[in-house]
């Protein structure tokens, strides 16, 4: 069998439409565009190629994007105080603390200032409650969780009953996918188990299941003989295990490999993502999901 092959890289595109048009209906009805602030400490690469991304994906939809740079040694009141100018300004709807931050300032404290009304990337532990709950309480599924609930849906995937096994209890990745498959609703309503290091008999778990979900860090971990066949997979992974040239510009770029062995495992699974392409699209799409979920709340409520 060959799996049909779930591309972020298309399902991105596709979100990335539905928000364009939504922004210009906000546009019509507000004379108002979701505003989108993303705070960068500092100039590690990683984050400076991650936020530059950010901010182009948010201009691509027509949102008011501003992407505020500080210096590494900024102070953690100055930077508390930063959070709440856009807490207050109203025509920001979305506020976006690049981590990591720098080792004199508490992160913890820093993300917890935040209104978690703006938080679109749901890490305030108000919204971490209130995914628990489910329902109209959640306000921002945090972001690549709610890409692959998103990739899953769009496959045409059945979650109602489905057994879905979580590889990994990461508080980005694991424990909210695993907590928004199991809720009672639309593209959930899933019967879910969560493995970790500590897991007994991980292969047995992960052959169960209908749906795998794995977020673990390690290339290779699940290997084709543990997928049932026809499963659907999601490998969340994304691991550099080597350099190459890039044949387009000629450039040092990484070799990424999922936490599934792609190749074989396409040859059992009913669908699955590749890596990269799969998962990775979504994160930024459904951040940019998120604000524009926070604009119209704002916006229809005067605020
Ligand atoms: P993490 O915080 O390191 O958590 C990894 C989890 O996997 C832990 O719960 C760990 O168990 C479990 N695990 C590790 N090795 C295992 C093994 N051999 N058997 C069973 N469980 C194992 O990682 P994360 O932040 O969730 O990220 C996971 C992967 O997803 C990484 O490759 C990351 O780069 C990727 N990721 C991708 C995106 C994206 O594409 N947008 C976003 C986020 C993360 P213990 O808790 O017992 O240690």
């Amino acid at each position: 069998m060959t799996a049909k092959l779930i591309k972020g890289t298309d399902i991105r595109e596709e979100i990335l439409d539905e928000i364009t048009k939504e922004v210009a209906e906000i546009k019509e009805k507000y004379n108002q565009v979701p505003g989108l602030v993303t705070i960068l400490v500092g100039e590690n690469p990683a984050s400076v190629s991650y936020v530059t991304l950010k901010v182009k994906t948010a201009e691509r939809v027509g949102f008011k994007e501003i992407q505020d740079n500080q210096p590494e040694d900024i102070s953690e009141a100055d930077l508390l105080a930063l959070i709440d100018k856009y807490n207050k300004d109203d025509s920001i709807h979305g506020i976006l603390v690049q981590l990591p931050l720098p080792k004199h300032v508490d992160e913890k404290k820093v993300l917890n200032a935040i209104d978690p009304d703006k938080d679109v990337d749901g890490f305030h532990p108000v919204n971490v409650g209130r995914l628990m709950i489910g329902g109209d309480e959640v306000k921002f599924p945090p972001c690549t969780p709610a890409g692959i609930q998103e990739m899953i849906v769009r496959a045409g995937v059945e979650t109602s009953g489905a057994e879905v096994v979580v590889v990994g209890r990461s508080n980005i990745v694991g424990k909210p996918i695993a907590n928004m498959m199991v809720q009672k609703g639309p593209g959930a309503n899933s019967t879910v188990t969560i493995v970790h290091t500590r897991t007994k008999d991980l292969e047995g778990h992960c052959k169960r299941a209908d749906i795998l979900i794995v977020a673990a860090g390690v290339p290779g971990l699940v290997k084709p003989e543990w997928i049932k066949p026809g499963a659907c997979v999601i490998d969340v992974g994304v691991n550099r295990v080597g350099e190459k040239i890039s044949e387009k510009t000629g450039r040092k770029v990484a070799i990424l490999r999922g936490d599934v062995d792609f190749d074989a495992a396409k040859e059992i699974a009913g669908a699955i993502t590749p890596v990269p392409g799969g998962v990775g699209p979504m994160t930024i799409t459904m951040l940019l999901f998120n604000t524009l979920e926070s604009a119209r709340r704002h916006l229809s409520a005067g605020v």
